[in-house]
């Protein structure tokens, strides 16, 4: 398999080149050149599967020859060795929960793959590689748990100071060895524009070895297609209904892949919260980037989502095929709350903020559709979110015991004004 760069001005490389870079030369993203379709009899034996042998599947002509298939297996089955259980919430309604890895939210599947792959392909290198990563919030603590300890691998984390949980802020700051926070004197989006730059910088990058760990590396990409195949197969009857609470859009693009891969999906749904720019393409045809609001739902607050390239190319850029499959939906924080506490008291289930996004969109989309099963992806733990939804509720958040020994570490972070030459300075020194 190939990859191009959206921009078309970089060549096309495989899979090995398009992890370790992140980005293409040009700044586009990498973006395969075919999409292949699911093994014969793959979609029918999904039930049998694990979610081992599933991701296996899904992700063995994306690898291509750059990995090996003992190392392919290897990686795959410690990618997704945590449960990814699909929980009845409503009659209608199923949630997959994609937060019981190691830190309570669904980029650790994205991360876990990609560091697995990274530090394969680094195994013969003398000379550190550093993986930078702007964070709106569960990024940066996926990559660092994932990358933790891997001989060889720097990381250097951007989060925006203030705008991410404690619990958030915790899985960045706490962890030290090779993981260091920078935590930036603005929003997500100023996070994103010094690691583009960075990526940019020619004399930086003949200095140091820089990769990204974004959702743009294809690495981190691809994986997330597994979770629409675990998800779809235990859902009876006609292809269910699919809504993905989405930020920079990573996760749905993946499922999009899955389903022009042959996933039977009836229609997938954008759940956003105030930041709207693709809601508002999918009603009016138009994009327009914004600036980035905060809200409740802190990992989604992104003003101009980088995969909605992905999302055009991989339908030919043609409006009326997307609009038919795929509706958008931007929920309030009012909404959200009300959510999480009706949702609450009248089913038992705790939602986090995002999932919360989620399950609105989702019933919304049901209401012309009442006939279909819906499924929401649960993207983060409620634990994560304890204020938020305790405040819904009317009742505290029990904390696992394993998180309650990461809170009582101390935090480690360098503060950072939004301005390149303050990062590189950083990356140099
Ligand atoms: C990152 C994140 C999202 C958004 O995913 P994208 O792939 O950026 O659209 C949703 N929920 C949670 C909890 C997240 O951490």
């Amino acid at each position: 398999m190939r990859y191009y760069s959206l921009n078309r001005q970089s060549e096309p490389v495989d899979f090995r080149a398009a992890t370790v870079a992140g980005q293409a030369p040009d700044g586009g993203l990498y973006f395969p050149e075919t999409v292949p379709r699911f093994p014969a009899g793959f979609v029918e034996q999904l039930p049998t599967l694990t979610a081992a042998e599933v991701a296996y599947t899904v992700l063995r002509p994306y690898v291509g020859t750059t990995i090996p298939e003992a190392e392919l297996t290897r990686i795959c089955a410690e990618t997704v060795d945590f449960p990814l259980p699909v929980v009845a919430v409503t009659e209608q309604i199923s949630a997959l929960e994609l937060f019981h890895g190691p830190t309570l939210a669904f980029k650790d599947v994205g991360a876990r793959f990609m560091s697995r792959c990274l530090g394969y392909f680094s195994r013969h290198e003398t000379r550190p590689v550093t993986v930078l990563v702007a964070t709106s919030g569960d990024t940066g603590g996926a990559v660092a748990s994932g990358f933790l300890g891997v001989p060889g691998v720097e990381v250097v984390i951007l989060y925006p100071s203030g705008r991410v949980s404690p619990v958030q802020e915790q899985q960045l700051t706490a962890l030290g060895q090779n993981i260091r926070a920078l935590e930036v004197r603005g929003n997500f989006d100023d996070c994103q524009r010094l690691v583009k730059q960075a990526f940019r910088d020619t004399d930086l990058r003949n200095r140091r070895r820089l990769t990204s760990a974004n959702s743009i590396n294809v690495a981190r990409w691809l994986p997330q297609q597994v979770y629409y195949c675990l998800g779809v197969a235990p859902v009876a009857g006609p292809p269910p209904v699919v809504a993905v609470p989405s930020g920079n859009f990573g996760n749905l693009c993946a499922g999009l892949l899955a389903y022009v891969s042959g996933l039977p999906v009836g229609h997938f749904v954008a759940a956003c919260n105030a930041n709207a720019a693709v809601p508002a393409y999918l009603t009016s045809g138009e994009y327009a980037a914004r600036p980035a609001v905060a809200t409740l739902s802190n990992a989604m607050d992104v003003g101009d989502p980088s995969n909605f390239g992905r999302l055009l190319e991989l339908f030919g850029h043609e409006y009326p095929v997307i609009r038919g499959l795929l509706s958008g939906c931007s929920v309030s924080d009012a909404e959200t709350q009300a959510t999480i506490r009706e949702v609450h008291a009248r089913t038992g289930y705790l939602l986090d903020p995002h999932g919360a996004v989620a399950f609105f969109a989702l019933e919304n989309a049901l209401r012309t559709r009442p006939e279909a099963q819906g499924l929401f992806l649960a993207t983060a733990h409620p634990v994560k979110f304890p204020e938020v939804v305790a405040a819904a509720t009317g009742q505290p958040v029990p904390v696992p015991a394993e998180l309650g020994e990461l809170l009582r570490r101390p935090k480690h972070s360098t503060l950072l004004d939004p301005d390149y030459e303050a990062l590189r300075s950083v990356l140099l020194a």
